[in-house]
């Protein structure tokens, strides 16, 4: 089974680059996708935080190491001028390399600009990024959008578009993994049966009589999908809320 460390850049006080959004909280939806992408495909994960918590760098590095990954990314947003998606990889290329150019193929696809994929060296020649130079797997760190950029921050700043980026991570994981993936398409669409994740109606806190284990889609508008039982409405839900039924 192969084992991907994911490390969610970032968390507690330590909110990371503050624009349109914040830069903690957009990482840990991509990264909370990535993972499920992962796992649903066989892939062993392991990642730095679940939640909204303190979790230095170092610690990060210590976990990654101690799981012995057979790859590892860090999901990062950037800030200070710019637009579109960025990678760094290990200086001496490789694996870490072809991880970097694989989710740039997988991030372009879905419709983001890309500024490239790079190395950063420190003033002794090495990497400049702990992550990178202190992880004994090869480990790229991405930088997803920027978070200060106006144009950027609104493609990316609801909770469907932060689950495809997160997934375009995962299927240039599943590449260099060399693994297939099963199921190109996560998609949700009308006449889909979908179980309900979390019983909340859309754009609320509010829960709806939640009777069947199973639904069906009968319209989709964005991230808006309503659901009931052939024809007849039981409620508008978020897309992140419900999952597909495979048959
Ligand atoms: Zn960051």
């Amino acid at each position: 089974m192969k084992k991907v460390f994911i490390s969610i850049g970032h968390g507690g006080k330590d909110t990371g680059a503050v624009g349109y959004v914040v830069e903690k909280n957009a990482n840990l939806c991509v990264g909370l996708s990535c993972n499920s992408y992962l796992s649903k495909r066989g892939v062993k994960t392991q990642l730095s935080r679940e939640k909204d918590e303190n979790d230095p760098v170092q610690e990060e590095i210590r976990e990654c190491n101690n799981f012995d990954p057979d790859l590892a990314v860090s999901v990062h947003s950037n800030a200070g001028g710019g637009i579109g998606f960025e990678a760094y990889y290990h200086y001496r290329g490789g694996t870490s390399k072809k991880l970097a150019e694989n989710i740039e193929d997988e991030v372009i696809k879905i419709g983001q600009k890309s500024r490239g994929v790079k190395i950063r060296r420190n003033s002794q020649g090495s990497d400049y990024y702990a992550f990178i130079r202190e992880t004994k797997c090869p480990a790229v760190i991405c930088e997803g959008f920027f978070v200060d950029n106006k144009e950027d921050s609104e493609n990316y700043n609801e909770s469907h578009e932060y689950k495809k980026l997160g997934e375009s991570y995962a299927k240039g994981i599943l590449k260099t993994l060399g693994i297939k993936d099963e199921d190109d398409t996560e998609e949700i669409k009308v006449g889909d049966k979908v179980k309900v994740l979390k019983n909340v109606q859309y754009n609320s806190d509010k829960t709806f009589k939640l009777w069947f284990k199973e639904y069906d889609v009968i319209s989709v508008n964005g991230d808006r999908v309503v659901i009931g039982i052939k024809d007849s409405v039981t409620a508008a839900v978020n897309i992140c809320n419900i999952e597909k039924i495979k048959d």
